[in-house]
């Protein structure tokens, strides 16, 4: 599988180039936005991973142009700009899926294979049993029942909807979600906080729950008791 690393800073596109072809990509490294946009119009690829911001022409721009060429490589966003309003035009530009900065090699891989499966046109949707999230717009409901969720909550179930049926600890949570990386301890009160928080307005007064806590060991998102 062929990939095109759009990345400026020089250590991360460094990483990203030695652990995809440690994983046996095909990996090609652009580092300004004239020069990624040019490859990507010229030669094929299987994905693409585009970083926001980068010298001269940016992440979006190359981004929305490329869709608008009719180009539908599947893209994945790699981007720090952590704001909802940034997400949401990324994903509205022809993103297929994004992940923010910074993020575990594991977790990469995990969307990489994943978004191959999907394919591409897709619409960015998860869904478990009756819930659903929808990325771009950011709904959520559940047995089409809109659930409110504020922006660290809907972050927490996209977490858990994304690995559903896997075990998911605190201290995953604690790096991938709150991206404390450089935390020893994980944030266990505070995710617990938004764990309880989150079954109030999923799974309270639904015969079939989908979030539970597998002890000792963190939380599960499925259809049934685990
Ligand atoms: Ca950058």
């Amino acid at each position: 599988m062929k990939v095109l690393v759009v990345e400026d800073e020089q250590k991360v596109a460094n990483a990203l180039q030695e652990g995809l072809e440690g994983e046996r990509y095909d990996v090609v490294v652009e580092r300004t936005g004239e020069d990624a946009f040019f490859r990507m119009t010229t030669e094929a690829f299987d994905l693409i991973l585009l970083d926001l911001g980068l010298p001269g022409r940016d992440g979006l721009q190359i981004l929305t142009t490329l869709r608008s060429k009719g180009i539908k490589t599947p893209v994945l966003v790699l981007t720090a700009r952590d704001t909802l309003q940034d997400r949401v035009a990324g994903l509205d530009s022809g993103a297929d899926d994004y992940l923010i900065k910074p993020f575990a090699f594991a977790e990469l891989l995990a969307r990489i294979r994943a978004l191959m499966r999907r394919g591409a046109s897709e619409t960015p949707r998860l869904g478990v049993g009756d819930l659903t999230m929808d990325l771009i717009t950011r709904k959520v409901t559940r047995g089409g029942q809109p659930v409110e969720l504020t922006v660290r909550e809907f972050e927490l179930l996209e977490y858990l909807m994304r690995y559903e049926g896997q075990v998911v600890s605190r201290e995953t949570l604690t790096r991938d979600v709150w991206k404390e990386t450089a935390r020893t301890t994980p944030l266990d009160n505070v995710i617990d906080v938004h764990i309880a928080r989150l079954r109030r307005k999923v799974d309270v007064d639904r015969p079939v729950k989908l979030i539970h806590t597998v002890r000792g060991v963190g939380f599960m998102l499925r259809e049934g008791e685990p």
